[in-house]
């Protein structure tokens, strides 16, 4: 047997990488050959409003838009008319297929195409697209995750266009197809997908915002959207090394691998210039999401060695939502072409930084809301009647988060996130608020109140809250650790895995607030009744939501020790790893909260905790048996051979009378085999008692508590093993490869 061939795959993939250059590709150009602006194509691809204003006959369209604007799905009588307008589109712009595009729970997106191809009655071909074919398709639903949503015996599933979201279309080589974003549901109505409850809660949420800020006076304000930025953090490294690494391919994340001597301790890589090959990568990347319609808007390197990042321009939360499901595909499919892989996992690699998706979210009166149109609310006002209204926003959401913490937690839980949360690198899993130094100051003002007889707006300048858009400006400070921070105008929820879908999280954050703004309502309601104004009355109740959700304010160093104790004598909840911290969606205070808001019946919610826990076990076992199979079929094999060779030489010198210095290598590498072999069997006991688990419970809890750390020690061993095993007989790409070559 030759004992280079591992290796030499390796060395090859080095040497091909050497060779290559950045790909080029053809952006769109005028007649002179001038490439045009990206104000000139963005969103060619996509039908958007003002693209069916041209096409739709004029009643059509107001029908549509004011479908809309009430989220509700489309009329049967003008579907036929919207799907011609869209069908004639489609094929205006080559398309040869459609397909209802859908998010099903697998944090995926899914898709099924149907050509438009058909006969009329006479059998000649034609293209044709109906009312029907748009509003809804049949997908044989039975291979989704529902959580035991959908018993098998009746396994279908519905999409239907959502029409708040335009459709599009995805270009790929020799073809175009039309898609259609979907929810996608039950035969009984029941959500299946991520998008469903997005849009209940986005709806309820919406629902108490305009509600309270009719409260405040503001009486026309009608409509508030949750708008979303989602930031967007991965890994490029060369697709041959991918190709070599089975861990990666089959878990995302590299089982076992030593830690090279440079990792990104020279903090050389942040924000440096971007490597050529990926700079050509992210110019196509952002041709294409451009051509969708997605607002891409910075790209730059990112903490780690081939990290990188790239963020959007906030959108309303639902197609913001879509917009980051296309660009983790985007991402993907012009990798491929650039023979590149991307990484999406939250920690692909051990101690080197992992992957975060920052969740930038405010609340935005929109443009149907004449005394509050396109602003922000979270935006501190420039009067003290627009700062009661900031507070009032703020402390609503301080009281959900505070009220609902765990469920939050509950909301970024996956097997990948358990690596990166609490690492000192990310938001622990401890959920908390940071506010920066002057807000803080200012809410512990609030909170203790000031004497009373004044009226509101004197309390208000009294409380230096008069002045706030000054105070805010000057508040520099950023506090990096937290899970949860005030960013000036907007909330950053941290804590979101890289390769998590933002719908979930997003739903959940909505729900929350969408709960505490409720409980303002009562409140004021209530204090209404006796205080002499209503701004007195909300200002009360401003307080009392203060100090009540005070616990959940931290400004310090969230990836400290003693935040963890200090947490804990708080009663925050610590949710360390995702059995424990999905727990926290089954409990019925969970459950209660979003049937409450109409946002999930009971049963959905179970559906959803099932489907969770069931990926994480799945998640675990796949990257247990990929471990072993890796130990198995690569690691010991070349062990042996490199102990062979040693084992020859020894011999051979004391054949020969001379000193054999290889011999204490030998010994070492024969103990350590010896003991990856015990550590191997160790794993399959940890297996076999997963196996034996009663429940699903049980059974994500064996893993976690027995199966990870004993792969954990299974990859110690490795790693010193790659360590001192020649490098010609090591068939895995190693991280100073993967990291440092482009
Ligand atoms: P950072 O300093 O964290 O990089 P940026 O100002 O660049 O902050 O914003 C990061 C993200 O936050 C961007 O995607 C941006 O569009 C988004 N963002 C800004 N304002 C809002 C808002 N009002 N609502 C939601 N997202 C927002
Ligand atoms: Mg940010």
């Amino acid at each position: 047997m030759n004992h280079e061939l591992g290796a030499s795959a390796r060395f090859h993939a080095i040497r091909d990488l050497m060779t290559r250059s950045p790909r080029e590709f053809d952006p769109p150009r005028d007649e002179q050959g001038r490439r045009l602006r990206v104000s000139e194509f963005f969103g060619v691809n996509t039908f958007d409003l003002p693209k069916m204003k041209e096409k739709l006959p004029k009643e059509v369209y107001l029908k549509l838009t004011s479908t809309i604007e009430a989220g509700k799905p489309l009329d049967r009588d003008i579907a036929n008319a919207v799907a011609h307008a869209i069908k004639e589109w489609a094929l205006t712009h080559e398309a040869t297929h459609f397909c209802h595009w859908f998010q099903p729970q697998t944090g995926l997106t899914a898709e099924k195409h149907d050509a438009f191809i058909s006969f009329d009655d006479h059998q000649r071909t034609l293209e044709k697209f109906s009312g029907s074919q748009l509003i809804q398709s049949e997908p044989d639903a039975s291979s989704f995750p529902s959580g035991g949503m959908r018993t098998t015996f009746e396994a279908r599933g519905y999409t239907a266009w959502d029409p708040t979201s335009p459709v599009f279309i995805m270009e790929h080589a020799n073809g175009k197809t039309l898609c259609i974003p979907s929810v996608f549901i039950s035969y009984h109505g029941d959500s299946l997908d991520e998008k469903t409850g997005l849009l209940r809660s986005i709806e309820v949420l919406s629902r108490k915002a305009t509600e309270l800020l009719q409260m405040l006076g503001y009486s026309e304000t009608k409509k508030v959207v949750p708008t979303l930025g989602a930031e967007q953090e991965y890994f490029l490294i060369d697709r041959d090394f991918y190709a070599l690494r089975p861990d990666l391919m089959m878990a995302g994340r590299t089982l076992l691998g030593g830690s090279p001597p440079k990792g990104q301790q020279l903090e050389d890589h942040y924000f440096g210039s971007i490597p050529s090959r990926i700079q050509a990568f992210m110019s196509e990347m952002e041709y294409e999401l451009y051509k969708l319609g997605v607002p891409i808007k910075t790209r730059h390197n990112e903490v780690a060695p081939n990290q990188f990042e790239c963020a959007p321009i906030f959108e309303e939360a639902n197609i913001a939502t879509d917009h980051n499901q296309l660009t983790m595909e985007i991402l993907r499919k012009v990798a491929t072409r650039h023979h590149l892989a991307v990484l999406l996992h939250e920690k692909p690699f051990a101690g080197i930084n992992g992957s975060g998706k920052h969740n930038n979210w405010s609340l935005m009166a929109t443009a149907g809301s004449p005394d509050l149109e396109g602003e922000n609310l979270l935006e501190p006002g420039e009067t003290p009647k627009q700062n009661l209204r900031f507070l009032l926003v703020l402390a609503g959401i301080l009281k959900g988060v505070h009220r609902h913490a765990g469920l939050l937690r509950a909301s970024i839980a996956s097997s990948g996130n358990d690596h990166r949360l609490g690492a000192n690198e990310a938001p622990p899993a401890i959920i908390s608020v940071f506010m920066g130094e002057m807000l803080n100051q200012i809410l512990n003002e609030v909170e203790k109140g000031k004497e009373a007889g004044l009226s509101t707006e004197a309390v208000m300048i009294q409380l230096g809250v008069s002045k706030l858009p000054t105070v805010m400006k000057d508040n520099t400070d950023r506090n990096r650790t937290s899970p949860f921070a005030f960013t000036g105008n907007k909330f950053e929820f941290r804590a979101v895995g890289s390769s998590a879908s933002t719908a979930f999280p997003v739903t959940v954050l909505n729900a929350v607030v969408a709960d505490g703004f409720s409980d303002m309502i009562e409140g004021i309601k209530k204090k209404g009744k006796t205080s002499q104004t209503i701004d007195a009355a909300v200002l009360e109740v401003i307080r009392e939501a203060l100090i009540e959700s005070k616990s959940i304010r931290f400004e310090g160093n969230n990836y400290a020790d003693e935040w963890v104790h200090e947490a804990e004598k708080r009663l925050l909840p610590h949710l360390r790893k995702t059995p424990e911290a999905l727990a926290q969606m089954a409990t019925a205070e969970s459950k209660a909260l979003f049937s409450r808001l109409e946002i999930f019946s009971e049963a959905e919610v179970q559906s959803r905790f099932h489907v969770r826990l069931e990926r994480y076990i799945k998640n675990l076992w796949i990257e247990a048996d990929t471990l072993k199979a890796m130990v198995d079929t690569q690691i010991l094999p070349s062990v042996y051979s490199y102990h062979g060779h040693l084992a020859q030489g020894a011999a051979a010198s004391r054949e020969l009378g001379t000193k054999a210095p290889q011999t204490e290598t030998l010994v070492r590498l024969s103990l350590l085999t010896e003991t990856l072999q015990g550590k191997r069997t160790q794993l399959d006991d940890a297996l076999r008692a997963a196996e034996k688990a009663s429940t699903d419970e049980q059974r994500a809890q064996v893993l976690a508590e027995q199966v990870a750390p004993s792969m954990m020690e299974v990859r110690q061993v490795c790693d010193e093993l790659e360590s001192i095993v020649g490098d010609s007989y090591w068939p895995l790409p190693k991280y100073r490869e993967m990291l440092f070559l482009l």
